[in-house]
């Protein structure tokens, strides 16, 4: 039977990197890196990584996290995205230290190890056509067939590799490959390539090479020359392992880094691919890599997400060796509770509703006193004007009530947040469509909340605005970016696109604020009371104009009520 320990590893990882303390493994060192190409902007998925990577650094002592740029494909990677990259690790809390670094950095050491390769017999030049190397590749059934290069002598294969680093062949006119096995029931050790003449411009080296390392290469060299201990990665590289110890052992590194797999974190009702991100990103169906409804770190934060949510989240899913999918419902219910302490509650009506209250005095204004948030009093009070015309939402007022609406319809009395209990007298309509334009009601000035009668008890609280206080706003509602829960991997086979929820984002341009917001700074969070969280918009946002978009709703009780009837 085993015990519960409460400072026993959280997950299979960690188990392994203690054990490996314990025995002096890796002289009882712990080093991780995170190795985002850039390549796109970084999402969710990448968090879980960096949470990991990073987090395993900071509990074992002395542990310690490089980021490094796997910056070995220059065709598809540029500055901007290595600048945005590291923007959102310091937003997320993650410190590199000075502990930057890129592959490029080793390209003249790897072109040194790929020398060594050929001079131990272990690597070749080929000069089949991409095509053909796929035919000679065989399949999972069949083994491969060796190329008629495999057999160059040692000579040979060092006059050509200096030439293609030299440039003197076309793209594709030759490439390294390792001499392992063409008929390994791995396919990724059937003369794996290792190098490939790409004259591209490249955003560090600029055009001094025009070869460059494949990832299988480059990648466990440059976990070795930076003496990571434990090189972890997502599941999908569990096949390259065995290439990744060969080429180590191969190369006769003295630092033998340890790569273990885990399951990449998959969400619904979004994608995680980079490259479909890109075009969603090209293609206009989103606003930027920012847009808010990307699952990108970017657009979590212009959303209103907190660094905090996200790695309390990704703590919660902890990491497995099996592949799943994550209810995005989870995260929603991270950042609602983080929200849920530090956001200050307030007023807002964003479809507005005109409220006249018959009997309160024309000229009168109160500051009605609101607690900006009751799970934290530190956070104080502040007031609110309140006066006798007010907006209420439309959504609050039915003329013909269905059963269990506890808010205003004619005869029906309510409590407004703060104020007091009124009673609809009346509705005023336009006499040709027919719309609502304004209800008339009439309160009851007993009953003001925190006063004597306060208690009396009415079953709906409505939030309200003061027309003459209150300060117009955009609101930006946004929904699922998709309507399938696995758009990348759609049950009916559509494209990604075709998924795409043509009402994932809604604006909202009459919207009412009140007055406390007016100065809100671009960023900020808020409860819209009875509603959900918000957050000023960073971009778009501005004094004259304030935007607000939605980052998630409140869990909305009544219309779940509608839906079920
Ligand atoms: P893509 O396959 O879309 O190009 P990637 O995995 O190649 O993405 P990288 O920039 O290479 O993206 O990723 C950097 C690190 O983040 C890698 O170690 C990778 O394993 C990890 N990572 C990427 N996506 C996820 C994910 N969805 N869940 C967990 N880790 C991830
Ligand atoms: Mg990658």
């Amino acid at each position: 039977m085993t015990e519960l320990n409460a400072d026993a590893p959280r997950d299979f990882i960690r188990t392994m990197v203690a054990q490996d303390v314990a025995a002096k493994k890796f002289a009882g060192e712990v080093k991780t890196r995170f190795p985002p190409e850039p390549n796109g902007y970084l999402h969710i998925g990448h968090a879980k990584s960096m949470c990991l990577n990073f987090g395993i650094a900071e509990e074992f002592p002395g542990g310690l996290c490089n980021l490094r740029f796997d910056d070995t494909n220059p065709t598809k990677e540029n500055v901007e995205y290595v600048e945005s990259i590291q923007e959102d690790i310091r937003w997320l809390g993650f410190d590199w230290g000075d502990r930057l670094f890129c592959t490029s950095n080793y390209f003249e050491r790897l072109y040194d190890y790929a020398v060594f390769l050929i001079k131990q017999g272990q690597a070749y030049v080929d000069s089949l056509t991409a095509d053909e190397i796929r035919e000679h590749r065989g399949t999972l059934t069949d083994p491969g067939k060796d190329s008629p290069y495999r057999s160059r002598s040692i000579e040979e294969n060092l006059d050509l590799f200096g030439r293609m680093r030299a440039g003197e062949f076309a793209d594709g006119a030759h490439v390294l490959r390792a001499k392992i096995d063409m008929a390994s029931s791995n396919m990724n050790l059937r003369d794996p390539i290792l190098y490939r003449i790409r004259r591209a411009h490249h955003h560090r080296t600029g055009d001094a090479w025009c070869i460059y390392p494949n990832y299988d290469f480059a990648h466990p060299l440059s976990d070795s020359i930076e003496g990571i201990t434990h090189s972890l990665c997502t599941l999908e590289f569990e096949d390259h392992r065995p290439l990744y110890d060969w080429v180590l052992d191969a190369c006769q590194v003295e630092r033998h880094s340890q790569q273990i797999e885990f399951a990449r974190l998959n969400l619904t009702y979004t994608l995680m691919s980079k490259r479909k991100l890109l075009e969603l990103v090209e293609e206009r169906h989103v606003t930027g890599w920012d847009d808010p409804r990307l699952p990108t770190l970017m657009g979590l934060r212009r959303r209103g997400y907190t660094p905090e949510a996200i790695r309390k989240f990704c703590d919660h899913i902890g990491v497995a060796k099996r592949d799943s999918t994550v209810e995005i419902a989870l995260l929603e219910h991270f950042i609602r509770d983080d929200l849920n302490k530090r956001a200050m509650r307030v007023m807002a009506v964003l479809r507005p509703l005109r409220l006249v209250i018959e009997n309160y005095p024309e000229e009168t204004v109160e500051e009605l006193s609101a607690v900006n948030n009751p799970e934290d009093t530190a956070m104080g009070k502040r007031t609110i004007p309140f006066s006798r015309i007010l907006y209420i939402e439309q959504d609050d007022f039915r003329e013909d009530p269905p059963k269990k609406f506890f808010r205003l319809a004619p005869g029906q009395e309510v409590r407004l947040r703060y104020a007091y209990i009124i009673k609809c007298v009346n509705v005023i309509k336009d006499e040709v469509t027919g719309d609502i334009l304004e209800v008339r009601c009439t309160y009851d000035p007993e009953t003001r909340s925190g006063g004597p009668h306060a208690s009396r008890k009415v079953k709906g609280t409505l939030h309200w605005v003061s027309t003459a206080h209150a300060v117009p706003a955009e609101v930006r509602l946004y929904d699922y970016l998709f309507l399938v829960p696995d758009p990348g991997n759609d049950k009916e086979g559509r494209d990604y696109r075709a998924c795409l929820n043509p009402h994932s984002l809604e604006r909202l341009t009459q919207c009412y604020v009140e007055p406390s917001l007016r100065k809100a700074k671009p960023g900020s969070l808020f409860q819209f009371e009875r509603q959900g969280y918000f957050c000023v918009d960073r971009v778009e946002s501005s004094e004259n104009w304030l935007v607000f978009n939605r980052t998630v709703p409140l869990r909305d009780s009544w219309s779940k009520i509608e839906k079920a009837q």
